[in-house]
C-alpha cells in the first residue's frame, strides 16, 4: 500500500481533549504529520477534527447558502427558474448538513426568512404577500420554493431511518442516540403541504384568492399555467401575486389594513367607487374603454390568429403582440368576423359579438365572446354571455339556414383564473395546447400593467 502523505494526518486525543502529538515515521522513512489544533480535515463535506465544530460548520453552511441564493437572485433567470435554481443549487449544499449539524427549528426559520428577505429586496415577493404560498407547488397556485425547515427535517428522518433499518450493533447504537436527540422534533407529523394550505386558507385577506382558486367552475390546472410555465419576469410574478393577495397599496388597503390616514378611499380614476384592487383590475368605468378593452382584445387576438391559421385564412404566424385581426377573413369554406355588426332580419339587441366563425360547408356558426371578470363572477359572466347572444344565434340559424349556431364565451378572470368551460371550448375548437397560455398571458400582463400604471406611476 502506498500512502499519499499530503492527504494524511494523525490526531491525538487524551481524555476527550485534542493534544499536540508527534509526527509518525513510516518504515520507508517518510513522515505523517500530526494535525495542529487549528487544522481541520474535510470528511464527506464536513470540516472535522476529532469532533465536529458545530458553530464553525453552521456558519460556513449559512454563508454558502446565502451566497448562492444571492447569486441566483441577481441573475437574469425567469421567476420559476430562479426558484428552481435555489431549490437545486443553493438549498442542497445546506440540507447536506442536516442530521450532522444541529439545526434548531429557530435556526431554520431564521434562514428561511433570510431567503425571503432576499426575494423581497429584488421585488420577487411583496413583503405583505402570503408566505405559505411561496412554499406550495406551482401546480396548485404556489411558487414552489423549498423550505429549509421541511427539507432538513426530511433529511434527518431519512438518516435516522437508515440507521434503524441496519442491524449492526453500531447502527443500532447510533439509531438509539438519534432517537433520544430527536424525540422533541418528530412529534409534528402533519403533511407540511396540507399545513401550508390550511394556513393560507384561514387568512382573512390572503385566503380570498385561495378560495377563488377552489371554486368548482375554476379549472385549477389551467389557471396555474403561468406559474408552471414560469415565463414571467420575477418582479412581474411578485406583483401579480401581490394583486391576487390584495396587498397592493389601494386607498382602501392603506386605510383599512395599514391603518394610514387617507383623505378618501374613493377611486383615484373615477372618483365614484371604493378603490379596491378588484375595482381597479376589473370594475372601473374610467378605464373600461381603454385599458380593459386592450386587455380583453389582446386575449381575443390570440384566438383569432390561431383560428385563422387553423382554417388557412392567413399564411403564417405573427407574434401575438403585433398581430392585428382583420374584421373579415374569408375563404371557400370559412368566414370569420371580428367585431363586426351582424345585420339580421329581425333586429336583435346584441348583434356585435367579438368573433363569429361561419362554416359554409357544414352549415354551422360559432359565436365567440371574450370576458375578463372578477374571480367571483366567472359563472355569472358565462351565463350572461349565453343569454346575451341567444337571440342572435337564433336569428343567424334561421337566416342562413344553419344546422347549428353555438355560443362559446371564453372567460379568464383578471387574476388569471380560467373557467372550466373556457378549457372545454378551446378543446372543441381544436386549438393548439398553448392557446390558453397565450390568452392567460395577455390577461395577467394587462392586469399587472393596470395596477402598475395606476398605483406606482413613477
Ligand atoms: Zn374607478
Amino acid at each position: 500500500m502506498r500512502f499519499s502523505l499530503e492527504k494524511c494526518a494523525t490526531v491525538e486525543v487524551k481524555r476527550g481533549k485534542l493534544v499536540e502529538g508527534e509526527n509518525i515515521r513510516l518504515a520507508d522513512g517518510r513522515e505523517m504529520a500530526n494535525m495542529k489544533a487549528e487544522d481541520r480535515y474535510k470528511y464527506l463535506g464536513i470540516q472535522q477534527t476529532y469532533e465536529i465544530k458545530q458553530q464553525e460548520n453552521k456558519k460556513a453552511a449559512e454563508t454558502e447558502l446565502i451566497r448562492r441564493t444571492r447569486k441566483i437572485i441577481n441573475s437574469q433567470l425567469s421567476a420559476k427558474n430562479k426558484i428552481n435554481a435555489i431549490n437545486i443549487w443553493a438549498i442542497p449544499t445546506f440540507t447536506y448538513t442536516a442530521g450532522i449539524l444541529n439545526w434548531s427549528k429557530t435556526d431554520l426559520e431564521n434562514l428561511d426568512r433570510r431567503i425571503r428577505t432576499t426575494l423581497t429586496q429584488q421585488g420577487m415577493l411583496h413583503p405583505n404577500s402570503v408566505i405559505e404560498r411561496l412554499y406550495l407547488p406551482r401546480k396548485e397556485g404556489g411558487r414552489g420554493l423549498s423550505s429549509l425547515e421541511h427539507t432538513c427535517l426530511k433529511e434527518e428522518k431519512k438518516i435516522t431511518q437508515y440507521f434503524e433499518k441496519n442491524n449492526l450493533p453500531l447502527h443500532q447504537w447510533i439509531a438509539a442516540q438519534r432517537r433520544i436527540a430527536s424525540t422533541s422534533r418528530n412529534i409534528q407529523e402533519e403533511d407540511p403541504a396540507e399545513k401550508l394550505r390550511n394556513k393560507w386558507k384561514s387568512k382573512a385577506l390572503h385566503g380570498r384568492f385561495f378560495n377563488s382558486l377552489q371554486q368548482p367552475e375554476v379549472d385549477m390546472t389551467t389557471s396555474n399555467t403561468y406559474l408552471k410555465q414560469g415565463y414571467l419576469f420575477p418582479q412581474t410574478e411578485g406583483t401579480l401575486q401581490a394583486i391576487q393577495d390584495q396587498v397592493v397599496p389601494t386607498r382602501t388597503y392603506l386605510k383599512h389594513i395599514l391603518q394610514q390616514q387617507v383623505e378618501t378611499t374613493k377611486c383615484r380614476l373615477c372618483n365614484t367607487a371604493e378603490e379596491t384592487v378588484q375595482h381597479l383590475t376589473s370594475g372601473c368605468t374610467t378605464i373600461a374603454g381603454t385599458k380593459y378593452l386592450t386587455r380583453h382584445d389582446n386575449m381575443g387576438k390570440v384566438v383569432h390568429q390561431l383560428i385563422c391559421l387553423q382554417k388557412e385564412l392567413i399564411p403564417h404566424f405573427t407574434p401575438h403582440h403585433v398581430y392585428a385581426p382583420q374584421t373579415l377573413k374569408e375563404n371557400q369554406q370559412f368566414k370569420i368576423y371580428w367585431h363586426l355588426t351582424i345585420i339580421t332580419d329581425r333586429r336583435v339587441e346584441h348583434n356585435r359579438p367579438d368573433m363569429v366563425i361561419f362554416d359554409k360547408v357544414n352549415k354551422t356558426a360559432i359565436i365567440i365572446d371574450f370576458a375578463v371578470p372578477q374571480d367571483q363572477n366567472l359563472t355569472k359572466t358565462y351565463t350572461e354571455k349565453i343569454t346575451k347572444y341567444e337571440a342572435l344565434a337564433q336569428q343567424i340559424r334561421d337566416m342562413w339556414k344553419l344546422k347549428d349556431a353555438r355560443i362559446m364565451p371564453l372567460i379568464i378572470s383578471a387574476n388569471g383564473l380560467v373557467h372550466r368551460k373556457t378549457t372545454q371550448h378551446l378543446l372543441e375548437l381544436k386549438l393548439p395546447q398553448n392557446t390558453i397560455m397565450w390568452m392567460q398571458k395577455a390577461v395577467i400582463l394587462g392586469t399587472v400593467n393596470i395596477i402598475r400604471k395606476t398605483l406606482y406611476p413613477h
